[in-house]
């Protein structure tokens, strides 16, 4: 099938090359011409593990298309929008680039079209886009939401395997479409539901915002098993094996951060408050979220005092996450500034979120070219991300790098007994120091 997207970011770009990669032909579009220009010339412009390779074949085997020029995407049966819906200023989704593309892309419609929404946007958002779309065009289209629940560091994984694909249309034809965009994977064992647009997209909202609660849930399980002394890795088994809460999740740390769970759970929240709902777990679920940023710092002045002037702290992992060089709203970056408002030196290093830490921070810290020039000269080290080579790393080495033997560790990434047995005073999240 002939398709286009519109938004060549995370969610545009992982859309367009996988439904590239099943044989549909597919143009991707986007404002931002260095963007455009990248793809053309192989260079992909977010880090994405195999996505270099998926897009480089699919875009040899002419399957995929790279443009700024709306014009030039002719007549696709479907155009799918993957545009920021980033927050305003009063924690609502700002829908300005969903109805900004919706004008535009009306303007070149000729014949019948479904045009897909795969932004997270509030309920009643397709009927908003329709109404846009009806004002700017005489061609037949339908609007159709189809959320996207892709994780970044899974993306490909996680859009070629779905658990599910949600389709919010109450039109036959554009039902039609959408199974027919779909069916090389519903053919491998996917699930497609199809249900009302505004149950779709409080779907999406609802799956973000029940995960934000369960992580919010089990840092404070964390926090309480600190007071108590109860270990949080055993609570996490004895839980997790109960079928009815499930393993995933469930990892206690230094709060949720990227560019979903904060701003959909605030924009829920909103919502609830716009049709009169006190929806307080949402409000609660984003104070905890906020205390939880601040912990290891917390830590680290219990340990150190107030002024931390004079002292340098090695900080592995700046991305919110691992596998990914998204650093929107990185706990990392809140807890940096914190020391660094304290008076300390930080030494930093991310496998591949220097560069976009660089872009805001500057030159207000030192970037590290490996995990190991991080720790020199430091007096102890911080881990805000859990990336694979930090969790590898020999505690033996740290011990020898780092001034003070110490440790805080916002991941939990080692096993306590052998930070003991290397000579570190190790601090982590809801688990006893030995
Ligand atoms: P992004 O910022 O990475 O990408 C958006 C792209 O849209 C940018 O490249 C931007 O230049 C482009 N753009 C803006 N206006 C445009 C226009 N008029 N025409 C063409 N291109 C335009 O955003 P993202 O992370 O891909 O998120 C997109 C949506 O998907 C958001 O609503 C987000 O909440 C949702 N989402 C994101 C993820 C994720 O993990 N990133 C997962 C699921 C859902």
């Amino acid at each position: 099938m002939k398709l286009a997207v519109i938004g060549t970011g995370y969610v545009g770009l992982v859309t367009g090359t996988c439904l590239a990669e099943v044989g549909h032909d597919v143009t991707c579009v986007d404002i931002d011409s260095n963007k455009i220009n990248k793809l053309k010339s192989g260079q992909i412009p977010i880090y994405e593990p195999g996505l270099d390779k998926l897009v480089k074949s699919n875009y040899e085997a002419g399957r995929l298309h790279f443009t700024t020029d709306l014009e030039t995407i002719g007549q696709p049966q479907a155009i799918f929008f993957a545009l920021p819906t980033p927050p305003n200023g009063d924690g609502e989704a700002d829908l300005s680039f969903v109805l900004k593309a919706s004008k535009d892309v009306a303007k070149i419609l000729k014949t019948y079209t479904v045009l897909i929404n795969k932004s997270t946007v509030p309920i009643g958002t397709a009927q908003k886009v329709h109404d846009i779309i009806k004002s700017n065009t005489k061609a037949p289209f339908d609007v159709v939401s189809n959320p996207e629940f892709l994780r970044e560091g899974f993306a490909i994984e996680d859009f070629m395997k779905p658990d599910r694909i949600v389709v919010g249309t109450t039109s036959a034809k554009a039902s039609k479409i959408m199974a027919k965009i779909y069916e090389p994977f519903t053919k491998n064992g996917a699930q497609l539901f199809v249900m009302d647009t505004a149950s779709s997209e409080m779907t999406k909202y609802a799956a973000n915002s029940f995960l934000a609660i369960k992580l919010s849930f089990m840092n404070e399980v964390a926090n309480l098993c600190e007071l108590l002394g109860a270990n949080v890795d055993q609570v996490k088994k004895g839980i997790g094996t109960d079928t009815r809460i499930g393993s995933k999740f469930l990892n206690a740390g230094i709060g949720y951060g990227g560019s979903c769970f904060p701003k959909d759970v605030m924009a829920l929240e909103k919502i609830a408050q716009h049709n009169n709902y006190d929806f307080k777990l949402l409000k609660t679920v984003m104070q905890v979220n906020d205390r939880q940023k601040h912990i290891l710092a917390n830590k680290i002045t219990a340990v150190y005092g107030k002024d931390l002037s004079g002292k340098t702290f090695a900080v592995w992992g700046l991305a919110f996450k691992p596998d990914t060089d998204d650093i929107r709203e990185a706990p990392s970056l809140e807890i940096i500034r914190e020391l660094v408002s304290c008076g300390a030196v930080i030494k930093a290093y991310d496998p591949e979120a220097t560069a976009n830490v660089h872009r805001i921070m500057g030159d207000t810290i030192i970037y590290s070219l490996t995990a190991k020039e991080a720790l020199e000269g430091a007096d102890a080290l911080l881990v805000a991300t859990e990336w694979e080579e930090f969790i590898n790393f020999d505690p033996k080495v740290i011990a020898k790098e780092v001034r003070d033997k110490t440790v805080f560790d916002g991941r939990n990434i080692f096993d306590p007994p052998a930070m003991a047995k290397a000579g570190l005073k190790y601090h982590s999240i809801g688990r006893p120091q030995k």
